[in-house]
């Protein structure tokens, strides 16, 4: 099963994707998950993504569409994927299109968790990332066990630079001006499912499974 999660930042679609990663046994993609490694890391593509995921602005279409098709040639992505954060920009859906149909394949489901633009600030203000291991919580949705601790790997929670205020405020722009219209392209592509992503996120994944099962 190949599944796109689309909404705006901090709408949950992580959350959500990795859970349903979990129950389908298919990989959790995430590019920018993929581009904070590389950014750990210090390589030549984390340094020039760093230039822009900073400025909560989206990195070069060029640089992200050889990364994912670089990561669709592991092994694991036999039996399907769940996308998070990519596809963000038309030009990035069309060249997915047409990689699949290249051999034959296609999305299944976009699944756009909804969430107003009002929330958003809200709750980016509360989420707290492990920049060792990648996971995310929120301090009061879905908070660790212990403050600020990782319930993974132990290591400290921190606010991501690129989920503060400022850069939240730029992001959602930068959303509604090259992500949104994603949701026409995948109505039109009759793949387009839509979930209320202010429900308890446990809701919202059952919501998601009645759609996938
Ligand atoms: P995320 O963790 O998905 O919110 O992504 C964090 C940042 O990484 C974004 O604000 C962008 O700067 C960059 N990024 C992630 N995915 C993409 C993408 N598909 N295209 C362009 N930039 C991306």
């Amino acid at each position: 099963m190949k599944i796109i999660m689309l909404g705006a930042p901090g709408a949950g679609k992580g959350t959500q994707a990795k859970q349903i990663a979990k129950k389908f046994s298919i990989p959790h993609i995430s590019t920018g998950d993929i581009f904070r490694a590389n950014i750990k890391e210090n390589t030549e593509l984390g340094k020039k993504a760093k230039e822009y995921m900073d400025q909560g602005m989206l990195v070069p279409d060029s640089l992200t569409l050889e990364l994912i098709m670089d990561r669709f040639k592991n092994a694991d992505c036999a039996n399907g994927y769940v996308l998070d954060g990519f596809p963000r920009t038309i030009p990035q859906a069309e060249a997915l299109t047409k990689a699949l149909a290249d051999n034959g394949e296609k999305i299944d489901f976009a699944i756009n968790v909804e969430v107003p633009d009002e929330s958003i600030v809200n709750r980016m203000s509360g989420r707290r990332a492990c920049l060792s291991c990648g996971a995310t919580y929120h301090i009061k949705y879905n908070a660790p066990a212990k403050e600020n601790v990782c319930d993974t790997c132990s290591a400290e929670l921190v606010l991501r630079d690129d989920d503060k205020p400022e850069t939240v405020l730029k992001r959602l722009s930068v959303y509604h001006e090259q992500t949104q219209p994603l949701i026409d392209y995948y109505k039109n592509e009759n793949v387009l499912r839509e979930v209320d992503g202010t429900q308890d996120m446990n809701k919202v994944f059952d919501d998601i499974l009645a759609i996938l099962q």
